[in-house]
């Protein structure tokens, strides 16, 4: 269905509607698409988006999607990894659930559609010829290696991982009869039952932007996927949908937020005048190093023994640091010591970017400054997306399942979206 079509469909409700679903999801994030396509097609549900579909951080992560796929990986080294990065402040049960559903996660992406980058054909495992989708097998996945993880962890489509996987996920929830998308939808305020003592979620009180006008949802139950609440602070990383309508409507209904101090700096923003583009930790990864502009010091060796892949939190603050001494705004992100081919390959949209902004990431280097990027916190919840108000479930940044404790692990935030999002199916 197009986004005109949905529009109509909206157009032919008179302003008293009270319009009946069965599940009503907001949010069109990864999350929430997640959720209403792994819900039974004998169900009625409506995913609202507050702005444009595309506008939302699903559609804008680089790097891509954490899970234990290599054959010399382990889930339990996965684990560690996270609890260390989490500052043990991870709910170590809802940590080790999530993720030991990684490898699934992503065959499911795989069968919905993405284009994950792969592995080089002759090193593909039962590679079929005739059938392309044979290659689409998390054994035959390109991984990357992140900031944090110890090994190379993360499924990736080039460079822009996000796009690829709402591209996909978006034709499939088109073709689907029973889910209806309304964009330019926002939710108001949960309608509970508050006679009822265990109170009940029955819907949400939302404006139609298109119209101009309050509609009441009524339904079986309500999934949050609204995203973070980045656009809170100065420099963010995430659209201007993401200011925490979520955790704020949960609140009101009655649900427990937890951990909400705690907001991942990511270390590499772009940093021109007020540009919200990220510089993806998988340039790092590719063996990009920080520079301090004026000594043309590699400052992250004396900060740790990791360098430049240390876990976000320690990146972020030796920039900060530096910046706070330099009195420049910036350091130097550089990774023209790699080859120009392999960065125009596997970085084509940072390349083309920045190429267009007059820096050729291939000769110079790139100014980076920490930028708000994650709210770890949330809407408490359990692995399958509970929250403390029956008829309520929350997935994706607006909920705390204690997945990243004080601070992510590079990209098991897209596996988080994707393991809760199912599961509450
Ligand atoms: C630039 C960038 C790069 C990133 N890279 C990675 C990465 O490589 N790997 C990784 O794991 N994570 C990454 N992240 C984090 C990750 O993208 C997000 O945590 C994740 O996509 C959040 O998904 P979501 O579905 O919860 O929310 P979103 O994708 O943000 O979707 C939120 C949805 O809720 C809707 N909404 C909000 N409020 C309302 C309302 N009141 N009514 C109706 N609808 C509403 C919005 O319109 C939108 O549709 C990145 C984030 C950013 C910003």
């Amino acid at each position: 269905m197009s986004e005109a079509q949905s529009a109509d469909k909206v157009n032919t409700y008179n302003s008293t509607d009270i319009i009946q679903t069965d599940v009503l999801i907001i949010g069109a994030g990864l999350a929430g698409l997640s959720t209403a396509l792994a819900l039974p097609t004998s169900l009625n549900i409506t995913v609202l988006s507050k702005a444009a579909l595309e506008v939302c951080s699903s559609h804008y992560a680089q790097g891509g999607i954490a899970a234990s796929l290599d054959k010399n990986d382990r889930v339990a080294d996965h684990i560690a990894d996270t609890l260390i990065a989490g500052a043990g402040l991870c709910e170590a049960d809802n940590t080790s659930s999530i993720l030991s559903a990684g490898q699934q996660a992503v065959q499911w992406l795989c069968e919905q559609g993405v284009p994950f980058t792969l592995i080089p054909k002759q090193e593909r495992q039962q590679h079929d010829n005739a059938n392309p989708l044979a290659a689409l097998q998390t054994s035959n996945l390109h991984l990357t290696k992140e900031g944090g993880h110890g090994c190379r962890r993360v499924a990736h489509a080039d460079d822009a991982t996000g796009r690829h996987v709402m591209e996909a996920l978006t034709v499939k929830v088109k073709a689907a009869s029973n889910i209806t998308v309304l964009p330019f939808h926002e939710a108001l305020r949960l309608l509970t039952n508050s006679a009822n003592p265990n109170k009940q979620c029955q819907g949400a009180l939302v404006f139609d932007h298109f119209n101009q006008r309050k509609l009441t949802f009524h339904s079986r139950a309500v999934v949050l996927a609204s995203g973070g609440l980045g656009q809170l602070f100065k420099r963010a990383s995430a659209p201007n949908v993401c200011v925490g309508d979520g955790v704020m409507m949960a609140w009101q209904a009655g649900c427990r937020l937890a951990n909400l101090e705690f907001i991942q700096f990511h270390p590499t923003g772009l940093a021109l005048d007020d540009s919200s583009f990220l510089i993806s930790e998988a340039l790092r990864g590719e063996g990009g190093r920080l520079y301090c502009p004026q000594t043309g010091k590699r400052f992250m060796l004396e900060v740790d023994e990791r360098a430049e892949l240390a876990p976000r939190d320690i990146v972020a603050r030796a920039i900060a640091e530096q910046i706070n001494q330099n009195g420049l705004g910036y350091v130097n992100l550089d990774v023209s010591h790699l080859p120009a081919e392999f960065l125009r390959e596997h970085f084509p949209q940072i390349y083309q970017t920045l190429f267009e902004l007059g820096i050729d990431i291939t000769k110079q280097p790139i100014p980076v400054a920490p930028t708000a990027h994650y709210s770890c916190g949330g809407v408490v919840t359990d692995a399958n997306g509970v929250t403390d108000v029956v008829g309520l479930y929350a997935a994706g940044e607006v909920a705390y399942t204690g997945l990243h404790g004080a601070n992510r692990l590079a990209s098991n935030s897209l596996l988080e979206c994707v393991v809760v999002g199912r599961n509450i199916a």
